[in-house]
């Protein structure tokens, strides 16, 4: 799907934010970047989106990406209702597709909930919300930059639970920048360590995604890819 290649990157001074920068994403595949505060974890991603241009290397998308962006802020207009927030994108784009939009609130449990306004919903719901505006633009690719961190731990097991949930219904291949090693570990097919702008190491969580999400998270491949994941960080710069 996504294959980034020796990607350098300096904001204005000459400080280099990636330094050869490599990894791939395959289609279908759940991707973490983890890494300490600053090591360019952001920075990878909205290169990724296009918002910001390389200095050296390249992306090569193995067709053209449809991408959609989740950030840890909602971002809700709070003058708008739900459906009107995940309808603006499209809007804006000069094409409202309603019945994506409708798919959409279904899909993250808010069509009852359509005609609130931001200020009406609980976190999580904000969340959902959020996830469903970037779902609205049928996105083959979503990249995620710590979406899920402002919430509590109760919230953010139902989260990761929605968002494989919609991975295998929609196919999608998804980027996911987390801090906590039990997210990536829990989500991931891959997770990639980062520090100082480059990969340091990669461990495969490789759990039953057959068994129940408790099974899953008391199971001996969760621990394991948890303790690989801490090895990995406690070699890092933070
Ligand atoms: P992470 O997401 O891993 O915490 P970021 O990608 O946000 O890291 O930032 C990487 C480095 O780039 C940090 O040292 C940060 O201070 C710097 N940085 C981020 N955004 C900007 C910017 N707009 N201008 C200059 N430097 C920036
Ligand atoms: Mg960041």
């Amino acid at each position: 799907m996504l294959r980034a290649d020796d990607l350098t990157f300096a904001y204005e001074s000459a400080v280099f934010i990636l330094d050869g920068l490599s990894f791939q994403l395959a289609e279908g595949e759940v991707v973490s970047l983890l890494g300490p505060s600053g090591c360019g974890k952001s920075t990878a991603l909205r290169l990724a989106a296009g918002l910001l241009e390389l200095t050296g290397g390249n992306f090569e998308w193995q067709s053209t990406p449809e991408l959609a962006f989740v950030f840890q802020d909602p971002a809700l207009m709070p003058w708008a209702t739900v459906a009107e927030n995940v309808q603006l994108p499209g809007q804006l784009k000069g094409k409202i597709d309603r019945e994506a939009v409708h798919e959409a609130l279904d899909a993250v449990g808010l069509s009852a909930m359509d005609d609130r306004f931001p200020a009406q919903l609980s976190g999580g719901q904000r969340m959902r919300a959020s996830v469903a505006r970037a779902l609205a633009a049928n996105p083959k690719v979503l990249l995620m930059d710590e979406p899920f961190a402002a919430l509590d731990e109760m919230l953010r097991f139902q989260m990761n639970e929605l968002l494989l949930d919609l991975k295998n219904q929609r196919g999608l291949s998804i980027l996911f920048v987390t801090h906590s090693l039990y997210e990536a570990a829990y989500l991931s097919d891959r997770v990639l360590v980062m520090d100082r702008g480059q990969i340091r190491g990669e461990v495969t969580p490789d759990l039953d995604r057959s068994a129940s999400a408790q099974d899953q998270r008391t199971s001996a491949a969760f621990t394991s890819a948890v303790v690989a994941i801490g090895a990995l960080m406690a070699e890092t710069s933070q």
